[in-house]
């Protein structure tokens, strides 16, 4: 039979970097699993928003530290991954959003990601097409941006490959093996293997996966989604990441156009074990329904895109981000079963979280101190609860509802 130290399940952005940190902390024999292709679920999907701050504190020093292994990786593979680091702007209409931005802004200090207060006339000219009459106050974060989600998760794979992970597509995890409540292999659909670890990192289908060890994660599958436009002379340029909490919506660049992301009051929430095993053949959204959601966005969103209503939309893009019901992550031991490990529940920022993911796990299952506070993303932070009924997944999707970049 074959042996591993360490079986990462999950092929995503999450898996990949995982495989990638393990691997660099010279972590021993690793084994990456992943039933479909690789990166062909949330993390070919996302809008791949790189943003280090956010209402909750505890994820900033992760978020930090993708953007600081960008270029590491980038020096490993000695080729560009295409990092947008064009920053982000976010905008405060009232007193009460402008003291969230203090308060944001404080926090990214205290972690030495730059910060500036661009004034009104400064703002107008870094994103022509914004109306900035109701803008009350906007800070800008030069280091964030955007990345093509699916090649950061393959510069993950390439670098981890390089360092010797094995890297096995197509490959269906079907069971956990068990002996004394210790971890001690996987089975997968060409067989039986043994290991030390198994790290959750199926995305969507975590919960059902931990399951497996009697403890499914505390998390649901929320739709996600946004919308492109054509490219067009009012919306082209290297613009920043446009962050408009008042209206739960962002923008960014997209080859000459711009991707408009909302984000729902209500988002649609699925029962994960409903979910097909394959991505590709599953859709959030019923056919044009999608059309509906923007037009009843308008209003709001013509506060500062005045034009909204003449703009070109093309195309539509949308999938399952994981939510738990605080916004947490899920990241750590999983009780019950030693050697059973979770990296999930990105709440819709596995992308900016990749790397501090990677990281944190890393030390946790090496038995290293990790380098920030991984209290707030404890697996059993909600006791044992039942992640696939209505009410535990309205609460996931409030907590996407409220969620402010
Ligand atoms: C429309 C949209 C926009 C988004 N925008 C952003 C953004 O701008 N910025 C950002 O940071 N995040 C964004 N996100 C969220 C981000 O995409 C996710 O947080 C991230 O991709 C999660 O990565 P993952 O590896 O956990 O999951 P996934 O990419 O879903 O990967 C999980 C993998 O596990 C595999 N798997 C499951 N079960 C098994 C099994 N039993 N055996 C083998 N393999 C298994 C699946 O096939 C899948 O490939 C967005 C998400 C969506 C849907």
């Amino acid at each position: 039979m074959e042996t591993f130290d360490h079986v990462i399940v999950g092929g995503g952005v999450v898996g990949a970097s995982i495989a990638y940190h393990l691997a660099c902390k010279g972590a021993g024999k690793i084994l990456l699993l992943e039933r479909n292709d690789l990166a062909s679920a949330a993390s070919s999907r996302a809008a791949g928003l790189v943003l280090q701050s956010s209402t909750k504190f505890s994820k900033t020093p992760l978020a930090k530290l993708t953007v600081d292994t960008i270029p590491a990786l980038e020096e490993e593979l000695g080729e560009s991954v295409g990092y947008h680091q064009v920053g982000s702007l976010r905008i405060a209409t009232s007193e009460g959003r402008a003291t969230e931005l203090d308060a944001m802004a404080h926090d990214a200090s205290k972690w030495d990601i730059p910060v500036h207060w661009p004034n009104t006339t400064e703002v107008g000219n870094m994103v022509p097409w914004l109306d900035t009459s109701t803008v009350h106050k906007t800070v800008f974060l030069p280091t964030d941006g955007y990345i093509d989600p699916y090649l950061l998760t393959m510069f993950y794979i390439r670098a981890a490959r390089a360092r010797g992970v094995v890297v096995r597509p197509r490959t269906d995890v079907r069971d956990v093996l068990v002996s004394k409540q210790e971890v001690s292999g996987v089975m997968t659909d060409t067989g039986q293997i043994a290991c030390g670890t198994v790290i959750d990192a199926c995305g969507a289908w975590a919960a059902v996966f931990s399951e497996r060890v009697g403890f499914p994660l505390p998390m649901a599958p929320v739709r996600s989604h946004y919308w492109i436009t054509e490219p067009s002379e009012t919306y082209g340029g290297d613009h920043p990441v446009t962050i408009l909490p008042d209206v739960a919506a962002y923008t960014r660049p997209e080859v000459g156009g711009l991707i408009l992301g909302v984000q729902e009051s209500r988002s649609v929430t699925f029962d994960a074990r409903e979910l097909p095993d394959d991505p590709a053949v599953f859709s959030p959204t019923k056919g044009e329904e999608h059309w509906d959601v923007l037009i009843d966005a308008y209003e709001g969103l013509a506060q500062f895109f005045p034009t909204i209503k003449s703009a070109q939309f093309s195309s539509y893009i949308c999938g399952l981000s994981s939510y738990t019901p605080d916004g947490e992550i899920i990241l750590g031991p999983v009780p019950g079963v030693s050697g059973f490990y979770a990296a999930a529940g990105a709440c819709g920022s596995g992308i900016t979280l990749s790397a501090g993911m990677g990281d944190v796990i890393t030390d946790l299952i090496l038995g290293l101190q990790p380098a920030f506070d991984v209290g707030p993303f404890r697996p059993d932070r909600f006791g044992r609860i039942d992640p696939f009924c209505e009410p535990f997944r309205a609460r996931c999707a409030a907590a996407r509802a409220s969620k402010s970049r």
